[in-house]
């Protein structure tokens, strides 16, 4: 199986993530936290990340795509992944298309989960106290419910046209709403 979690900054696609991957036993592909792990060992595509992750920006698509264009040939994704926080913009969407048409991957469900903004931001203010991540504060994390509604929402009717898409209500607690999941993805 190979899935996609769609959904703003906050809504638990991390948390779900992994429920569901140990679930389908699939991989948890999460670009962010590939992202921040680039930056810890201070690689080319973590010296090219740094800058926008700081500013609640998005990474710049090729970087995206080239880096997911080398992940995805690995062996361990062979039979099955999910994609976490990938892709966010539509020409990261078309080049998804392209780099799973080369491998003959097809995509079974791209999932959106779905929270009211204010709960969102009180959520992720609460998580900046703990994780530590550069951008988790209050101004950084507007800008990223920003970039989300302008840059990644319009991929809710790129894959809803492909009768891929399938919404979830992210609001509640966490094995309900892996509940919730399972049962639209069966
Ligand atoms: N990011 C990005 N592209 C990705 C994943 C992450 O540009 O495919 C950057 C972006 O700056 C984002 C940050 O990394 O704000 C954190 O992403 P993550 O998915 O970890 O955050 P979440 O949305 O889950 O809070
Ligand atoms: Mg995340």
């Amino acid at each position: 199986m190979r899935l996609i979690f769609l959904g703003p900054p906050g809504v638990g696609k991390g948390t779900q993530a992994k429920r569901i991957c140990e679930h389908y036993n699939l991989i948890h592909l999460s670009t962010g936290e590939i992202l921040r792990n680039e930056i810890a060992e201070k690689t080319n595509i973590g010296r090219k990340a740094k800058s926008f992750i700081d500013a609640g920006e998005l990474v710049p698509d090729d970087v995206l795509l080239g880096m997911m264009n080398n992940r995805l040939k690995k062996d361990d994704v062979q039979s099955g992944y999910l994609l976490d926080g990938f892709p966010r913009t539509i020409p990261q969407a078309n080049g998804l298309d392209n780099i799973m048409n080369n491998i003959s991957h097809s995509l079974d469900c791209a999932l959106s989960l779905n929270a009211d903004e204010n709960e969102l931001v009180q959520r992720l203010i609460n998580r900046g106290k703990e994780s530590g991540r550069s951008d988790d504060t209050p101004e950084i994390i507007r800008q990223r419910q920003k970039v989300y509604w302008e840059q990644t929402a319009p991929l809710l009717d790129f894959y809803r046209e492909k009768n891929l898409l399938k919404e979830v209500n992210g609001i509640g607690d966490i094995p309900e709403i892996t509940e919730r999941i399972l049962k639209v993805l069966n």
